[in-house]
């Protein structure tokens, strides 16, 4: 992309309430603008970034079988009735709203009834198992506060799947490939390695349901590990029952601030029994549906990736979810000349500052961008029949030809 094209400009400020920095530089850097407290806008580059994260997750939820659909996001209340969780009471972060012929419709803050309620009409028998579909969407949740930018919204772009099987042994072998695979997600996204699998709270039907928390200050859980990092375990089941059971002392635990990213659960039966969710086995008799929900909070890691990379300068997106690989400067007329030819050979992976700027206004957006590469060609380096590669997260500078730049 040409800079001198594109209608977003970087910000001198971010919004005066946005105090996560990582919030700031989006919004400063021109990833998102703040539409209200907890809803966002996606501009061009951070449209790319969500774009990027989606597609991994895409693909790896491609290779063990699942099928991508979309749900609608306004929701008849009947099944959430039949769970009994359309009562604000029970549920206490709906957005509802009004029929114009009268009657409610609920905007989606999830979705395991609809899509529960839907596979009534396609899953009859045990030859129609198992089935694994996920979508990516748009969720709306009314949470009281919004926070970290786009961490904790009130509206937010979720992936979520939903496991259908036959029986245990089916659910828990799918359940395991999904543990994989999200590690793979995570790794791809660049933050494998700060990111770990804990032991959460499972509600009635399974004992442990499992979260994906990814290291970060501004996260809003705490979670307990002990020093290799083989048993993290969440707050909420800190307990000498569970302390006991994982094989590890209270002593032995260090803990740190997260982010929630993801998690799985084992539903069992939750919502296919009182929805109705049955088939007939080989034997002829009626069985209820076993299943499984699958989350990534698709905006939030972007959040994130954002809050945890970031640092004084702006941004630094890891290379496979950048919007950009390079961000190209030309200085003087030898150097703009070249620049415009590398530009227009490499049009997708460059972001090329073709503004009529100082180049020290143009270093100082490139940081703040956090594109992982700068590529610097001037008179100077041109003398060399050279460019300068600086390398975002490192801060490090050489010399290369133009043929080494690995486009
Ligand atoms: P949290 O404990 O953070 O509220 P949750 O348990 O309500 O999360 P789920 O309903 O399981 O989360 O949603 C799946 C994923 O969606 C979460 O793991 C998280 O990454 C993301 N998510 C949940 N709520 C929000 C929100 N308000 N804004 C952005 N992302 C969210
Ligand atoms: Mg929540």
């Amino acid at each position: 992309m040409r800079y001198s094209k594109s209608f977003v400009k970087t910000l001198r400020s971010a919004p005066k309430d946005e105090t996560a920095r990582g919030a700031q530089y989006l919004a400063r850097a021109g990833y998102v603008h703040k539409e209200l407290a907890g809803v966002y806008d996606y501009l061009p580059l951070g449209l790319k970034v969500l774009d990027k994260i989606k597609t991994i997750i895409r693909e790896e939820l491609d290779a063990i079988g699942c099928q991508e659909v979309l749900m609608s996001t306004l929701q008849n209340p009947e099944p959430w009735q039949k769970t009994d969780r359309w009562d604000i009471k029970k549920m206490d972060i709906w957005f509802k709203t009004q029929l114009a012929a009268g009657g409610e419709l609920g905007l989606a803050p999830t979705h395991e009834e609809p899509f529960t309620n839907m596979m009534k009409t396609y899953i009859s028998s045990y030859k129609d198992l198992p089935v694994y579909t996920y979508q990516i969407q748009t969720k709306f949740r009314n949470e009281l506060r919004a926070k970290s930018g786009i961490m904790r919204t009130r509206e937010f772009i979720m992936k979520d799947l939903y496991s259908f099987s036959a029986n245990m042994e089916e659910h828990d072998r799918f359940y395991h490939k999904a543990e994989i695979a999200y590690q793979k997600i995570y790794d791809r996204l660049g933050i494998g390695n700060d990111t770990y699998q804990t032991f959460a709270s499972g509600g009635v039907f399974a004992k442990y349901s499992h979260e994906f928390q990814t290291l970060t200050d501004v996260g809003e859980d705490t979670i307990y590990y002990n020093q290799d990092k083989s048993v993290v375990l969440n707050e909420e089941v800190l307990n000498d029952e569970v302390l006991a059971e994982l094989g590890v002392k209270r002593s032995e635990l260090e803990s740190a601030k997260a982010a929630e990213v993801g998690n799985i659960f084992t539903l069992k039966t939750k919502y296919s029994e009182p929805l109705g969710l049955e088939f007939t086995n080989q034997n002829g008799e009626r069985q209820t549906v076993v299943m499984g929900c699958y989350g990534i909070g698709v905006s939030r890691v972007m959040g994130v990736i954002a809050e945890k990379y970031a640092d004084e300068h702006g941004l630094v997106w890891p290379e496979q979810i950048a919007p950009y690989q390079y961000y190209l400067i030309g200085i003087g007329n030898a150097g703009t000349q070249k620049a415009e030819e590398l530009y227009n050979k490499h049009q997708d992976v460059i972001l090329y500052d073709d503004r009529d700027l100082r180049p020290g206004n143009k270093f100082a957006d490139a940081e703040l961008l956090g594109i992982p590469y700068r590529i610097v060609l001037s008179d100077k380096t041109l003398a060399e029949g050279k460019a300068e590669l600086t390398n975002r997260a490192t801060g490090e500078s050489k010399l290369v030809t133009i043929e080494e730049l690995a486009f």
